[in-house]
């Protein structure tokens, strides 16, 4: 499903690669966890997944797109491809849940006025199925800023799968959330994978979480791989 072959990343002006990856590939039945110290390469890792940042050299592949040498209005389009949630949750604190699930597909608008009266009555039932789906259905219509920070990443999940994404890629979702909170997100980050196949890919800074939930572990470390297997031969000594 995702490929990538020789892939490195070098930020202006430093003089190491950020990332060096000479070839990784990731199947629909992954839940990858990507573990590594803060300056590892995870976040550059994730981004070069899904478009945003571009690699200085190497070849990416989702599915049967290159991403690493299509327009960026394919890219786009293929983006669409992956849900993405963030350590900040990137929502829009004073709009409702629905409202932030909703700008996910269709894109952020000019005019929040109304809102809701953009969309088609598919897409609002679209988008309720997916919040019950997320254990939010009392909270659909109180706005984002009034939600703890467990709540707030619900909605964010919810936001990615609106798009029905093959893919869910993660950067650092759980990082400024509590430890009983950050599990009951993963739960659903599995739950979700599992119905749907959905391939995740997820940074995590907290090894226990890895060593849970993931079907394989990537630790990096200089922007490289340094394990690469499943969580029951991970050590802590990386
Ligand atoms: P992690 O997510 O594991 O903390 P990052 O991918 O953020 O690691 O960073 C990897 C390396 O790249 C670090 O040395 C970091 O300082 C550097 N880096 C990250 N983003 C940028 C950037 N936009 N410009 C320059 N250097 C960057
Ligand atoms: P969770 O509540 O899911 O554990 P956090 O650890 O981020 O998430 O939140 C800690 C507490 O702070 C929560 O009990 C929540 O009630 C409160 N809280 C978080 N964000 C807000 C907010 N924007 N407005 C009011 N209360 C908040």
């Amino acid at each position: 499903m995702i490929e990538l072959h020789d892939v490195s990343v070098r930020y202006p002006g430093a003089n190491t690669d950020a990332l060096s990856i000479k070839s990784l590939s990731f199947k629909q039945g992954d839940f990858i966890c990507v573990l590594g110290k803060s300056g590892a390469g995870k976040s550059t890792f994730i981004r070069c997944l899904n478009g945003l940042q571009r690699p200085s050299s190497g070849e990416i592949y989702l599915a049967d797109n290159q991403i690493t040498a299509i327009s960026t209005g394919e890219l786009r389009k293929a983006r669409r491809e992956m849900g993405m949630i963030f350590q900040h949750f990137n929502l829009i604190p004073r709009l409702t849940v629905m409202q932030n699930v909703l700008t996910g597909t269709f894109g952020y608008r000019s005019s929040f006025k109304n809102l809701i009266g953009w969309f088609s009555r598919d897409e609002i039932e679209q988008a309720k199925q997916i919040i019950s789906d997320v254990g939010l259905s009392e909270m659909a219509n109180r706005k984002v800023e009034n939600l703890s920070g467990g709540q707030k990443q619900r909605v964010g999940i919810a936001r990615a799968m609106l798009q029905q994404p093959k893919v869910m890629l993660g950067d650092e979702p759980v990082s400024s959330l509590d430890p009983g909170t950050s599990s009951h997100i993963f739960k659903l980050l599995k739950e979700l994978h599992l119905r749907l196949g959905l391939l995740t890919v997820i940074n995590v800074h907290d090894v226990e979480l890895a060593r849970r939930f993931a079907t394989r572990i990537i630790a990096l470390k200089d922007g490289k791989v340094i394990f690469d297997s499943i969580p029951e031969h991970f050590s802590t000594e990386a």
